[in-house]
Parts: C-alpha cells; structure tokens; sequence
C-alpha cells in the first residue's frame, strides 16, 4: 500500500466528517439568520402597518367629526368615537412595537402626544358645536389644530419613511442569507456525495485488500502446516534411513541387505510394488533376487541390460504412462494410470543390478531422492559385502593353486580333530610332496613349476569329496584332511591320487611338461595321535620315509 492511499485511509473518513459538520453548522447558521431576518421583515411590515392603521383611524375620525359637524348626524358621531377610542391604544401599542428601536421609540412617543393633543382639539371642538352651534365651533378651529395636524402628518411620514429603510435592509439581509443558504445546499449536497463516494471507494479498496491479505494469509498458513508435514514426515524417512542404514552395517550376507531395504521401501511407499534385480556375474543380464506388492507393470525375472534405461544411462529413469520413454523391460498394459521408476545399484564405480519400482499412483515419485538415498546404501552394503567376501577367500586361499591355505589347515585340522574326536568318528589327514621339484624347476623354469603346482592343485580339489579340506601346506607340500575317513580308506584315496599324478599331463608353453610323481604321507585317528600337532608330525614322518624308500609310494604312519 502506497504512503498516500495508507494517508487517505487513516484521514478521509474523518474529513468527510469534518467536511459534513462544516456544511451542517452553515445551514444551520444561515437557517438562522434567514429565520431572523424573515422575523424582522415580518416585524417591520407590521410597525408601517400599525404607523398607517394610526393615520387611518385618525383621518377617520377628523372625517366623521367634519361629517358630524357639518350634517349633525349622530352616525358621524357614532364613529367619530369609535375611531377616537381605538386610537390610544393603536399609539401606545405602536410604541411598543419599536421599543427595540430608540430613535423610533421617540418618534413614536412625540407622535403619540400629538395624537392625544389632536383627540382633545377634536373632542373640545365637538363640545363647543353641541353648546354653540357650527358657526362658534369653526371659530374656535385655529393656527394650533393646523400646527398639530401638521406635526402628526410629518411624524407618520418620518416614522414611515425609516421602518421602509429597515425594511429594504432587513429584506436585503433576508434575501443574502437565502441565497448563502441555497448556495450551501447546492455545494453541500454534491460535495458531500462526492465525499461518501470517495469513502466510500477507499473503505472497499481497503476491504477488498484486506480480504486478499486474508486470504493470502490462509495459503501462507495452509503451505507452511503442509511444510510442517512434509518436514515431519522427512524427518520419520530420514530416522528410518537411519536405522536402515546401521542395520546394514551388520549384514553378513548380500540377501539379508536386500531383504532389509525391500523392507523399509515396502514402509515407506505403500501401495507401491517393486523389485531388486542383480547383474550376473557374467554381465550380460540382471536377475530379479527379490519383489514385493502388486505391480502395476510387470517385469520379468531375468532381462538384458540394455532393457532398462537406468541401466543404460547409469541414473535414475522414470516414466508415466503416455509421456516419455518407457523401459522395454516395462510390460506396461496401456490401461489406466501407471508411473515406474528404475534407480541403477552403483557402488565404486560399478553397476551392481537396479530397483524398479511401478504403481498407480504418481505420489512416490516426489520421494525419488529418498529412495535413491536407501539404493545407493544397498549397493556400499552389497559392495562391502562382496569385498569381505574376497578378503575371506583371499585370507584363506592359496592364490596360485586356489586350495586352502596352512593358516586355515591348522584351523580346520584342529576343528576337525575335537569334532571327529567327540562323535568317536575317524580322521586321516596325507601330506603330499611332489618328487624332486626343486630338478623340475631347474629344467623348466620357475615360472614352469608353478605351472605344474597349480595342475597338482587342481586334481587334488578334483580327487576330494566335498567334506575334505585339500590345502597347500607351503611351497610343494599339500596336505589333504579326510574327516571321517579311517586310516584304510585313506590309504586307498591317496593311492589312487598318487596313480593319477602319474597320469597327469601338463601343458606349458604350448608344449607337454614331463611326468612327475608324488611322495604321500598317511596319519590317522585314533592310533596315530589325537591331537592335530601329532597327526602332522607322523604324517610328516611317513612323508620323509616314503622319500626314504624310492618316492612315487604312500606311507602310512608306525608302519615302518
Ligand atoms: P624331494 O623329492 O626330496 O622333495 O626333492 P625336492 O627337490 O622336491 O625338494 P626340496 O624341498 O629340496 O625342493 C623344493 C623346491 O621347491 C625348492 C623351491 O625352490 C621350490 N619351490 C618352493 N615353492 C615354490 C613355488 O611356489 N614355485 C616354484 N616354482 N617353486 C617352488
Ligand atoms: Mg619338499
Ligand atoms: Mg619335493
């Protein structure tokens, strides 16, 4: 709002006010004023009409008492006295209607007198014509009846001549304070609708803009109390997130961490199906592991990485139905609304698989950046998980020939040992070394030796059960455990894999490395110790006898 309209507000209902009261107190002051000069005019009109009723009524009654005289008709006398008796009080009452005016009151006292003197001239002439007849009456009419005949005539004029003057004044005063009254109600009136209307104006200017003040203050609050929710409910999401996350930490296997975030997905978008595909190992296809709900779109099991525009493109990809680029792994019905996302499992630089996500309903779509959140977390745990998991191997492995390796020997031979020992079952552990290796290195390099350790490497794992533990023991010694196996049967294995090194051929650079042969050494349990550190020792002892008695055979322990 502008300073000036701010002003207009705050001041015009009260200038119109004042502006009334103005024009209000002039009509008032003016009615007034014409009230009184009408009064004086009218007042006016009245004192020439009693100074004219004077003068009447005397020439009436010189005229009745010249009739009377001059006829001796009682009628003239009649009226004679008539006039001669209401002249008194007509003076006296003349008098007091110009008390207000001194000079008047003067006159009109002067007047007066010379009405009563003329009255008793009358009266004493009508005397003297009733005792001595008309001739004595005419001379007893002299100087002085003509001196105050004279004196009234001049005094009525005189009289009359200043209630005209006061008349004019009065009428003209009169006629000034109408006008000014006129004047009043012709301004007055279009001004003062001029006023209401400008108000008037202002006063729905300022409500239109304070119920748009209002209103706009019903959308502020309505978008703050949807912000308060929006919060809140970020703030449960992001305590979800949280949980989630510490929860992944502790996952020992890639399919608990799945399990996990189709969980807090299936929480936090109900209504909403998903699923969780894996990149195969092979790279060429992704693989549902896990789905939840009902989709709105289906999508198959196993489909090919350029199926799926997330994949492609490494980000998020979503679509509505008729709007966009729809993934072709989306088997979308064209009927009623359907909205899909597809966010790519990347950890490290690597695509790990991705989650799709499909319903009919658009309102998930506004929590992408969550959802993104909780995926990009699945992928580290996968990632970690996977890590560990080759860390594990790694810590346990032989690299070269990918047998266990001596550290996990004395793990598992120990484990073993209490194992067999307390089901009361048999164990028999070979220790295996090929026959003068150290010549077979120096004929065909080191490079060739390791070649024909990682072949021996793999008949061993070839010639071993499931539940035996094959390992490299270090350098050219390999040890087998046979859980459960007695000292008989174990005889049998490690002969049938000292015939099998005899068969063994090896291919290195290009061409066929010569046979070689192998020493065995057999301990077992019970009979030829019960711990782990003596069935090595004796399997060791009968290792270096068959080295002893020509190589290329097995021993077996305290048959020497
Ligand atoms: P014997 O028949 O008595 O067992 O004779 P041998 O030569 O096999 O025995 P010896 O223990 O004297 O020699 C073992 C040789 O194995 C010595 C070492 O150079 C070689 N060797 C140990 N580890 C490796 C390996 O990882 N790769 C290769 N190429 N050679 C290895
Ligand atoms: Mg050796
Ligand atoms: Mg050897």
């Amino acid at each position: 709002m502008t300073p000036i309209r701010r002003l207009a507000n705050q001041f015009g209902p009260l200038l119109a006010t004042l502006i009334f009261i103005v024009i209000g107190v002039g009509v008032y002051l003016c009615a007034d004023s014409f009230t009184n000069d009408a009064r004086w005019v009218s007042h006016t009109n009245e004192v020439i009409g009693q100074i004219d009723e004077v003068d009447a009524r005397l020439r009436d009654a010189e005229a009745a008492q010249r009739g009377f005289l001059l006829t001796n008709r009682v009628e003239y006398l009649a009226d004679y006295r008539n006039a001669r008796d209401r002249l008194p009080a007509l003076a006296t009452r003349l008098c007091v209607l110009v008390d207000d005016n001194p000079a008047q009151h003067s006159h009109c006292r002067r007047l007066q007198a010379s009405v009563q003197s003329r009255l008793g001239q009358m009266e004493s002439t009508v005397g003297i014509y009733r005792a001595h007849g008309l001739a004595r009456a005419q001379a007893a009419i002299g100087q002085e009846v003509l001196r105050v005949s004279n004196d009234i005539r001049r005094g009525v004029q005189q009289m009359g001549a200043v209630e005209r003057d006061l008349l004019q004044q009065r009428a003209a005063s009169s006629r000034a304070s109408a006008n000014l009254l006129r004047g009043l109600a012709l301004l007055g009136i279009p001004f003062g609708i001029a006023v209401i209307a400008m108000v008037y104006g202002l006063l729905r200017v300022e409500n239109r803009r304070r119920a748009g003040a209002e209103a706009e203050t019903g959308h502020a609050n309505d978008r703050l109390r949807s912000s308060i929710e929006e919060l809140q409910s970020r703030t449960a999401d992001l305590h979800e997130l949280g949980s989630y996350a510490s929860m992944l930490q502790s996952c020992m296997r890639s399919e608990e961490a799945v399990a996990l975030a189709s969980d807090l997905l299936q929480r936090m978008l109900p209504g909403v199906a998903g699923s969780i595909y894996r990149i195969r190992a092979s790279r060429d296809y992704a693989e549902e592991i896990i789905r939840w709900g009902e989709p709105a779109a289906a999508s198959p099991q196993m489909l090919a990485h350029e199926d799926c525009w997330a994949l492609r493109r490494g980000r998020p990809h979503a679509w509505d139905a008729g709007a966009g680029s729809c993934c072709a792994h989306v088997q979308a019905t064209g009927v009623g609304e359907l909205h899909t996302l597809c966010i790519p499992m990347v950890a490290q630089g690597v695509q790990l698989g991705f989650l799709y996500l499909s319903s009919a309903r658009a309102g998930f779509m506004a929590r992408t950046d969550l959802i993104e959140t909780a995926i990009e977390q699945l992928a580290m745990a996968l990632s970690n998980l996977s890590l560990q998991e080759t860390l594990r191997v790694q810590s346990i492995r032989d690299p070269m020939t990918g047998l266990f390796n001596r550290r996990y020997l004395e793990e598992s031979l120990g484990r073993e040992v209490a194992r067999c020992e307390r089901r009361e079952l048999p164990l028999a552990l070979l220790m295996l070394d090929l026959d003068h290796f150290k010549r077979f290195n120096d004929q065909h390099g080191h490079a060739g030796g390791d070649a024909l350790l990682t072949g021996f490497g793999a008949l061993l794992q070839r010639l071993s059960r499931p539940e035996d533990i094959a390992c490299r023991y270090g350098g050219e010694e390999f040890t087998l455990i046979l859980p459960e196996t007695t000292a008989e049967a174990a005889a049998a294995r490690a002969e049938a894999i000292r015939v099998a090194v005899e068969a063994m051929r090896i291919q290195y650079l290009g061409r066929d490395l010569p046979d070689v042969t192998v020493s065995v050494g057999l301990a077992a349990m019970p009979g030829h110790g019960n711990s782990s550190d003596a069935l090595l020792r004796c399997a060791d002892e009968a290792l270096y006898r068959a080295k002893r008695e020509g190589r290329n055979r097995v021993s077996v322990a305290g048959d020497a």
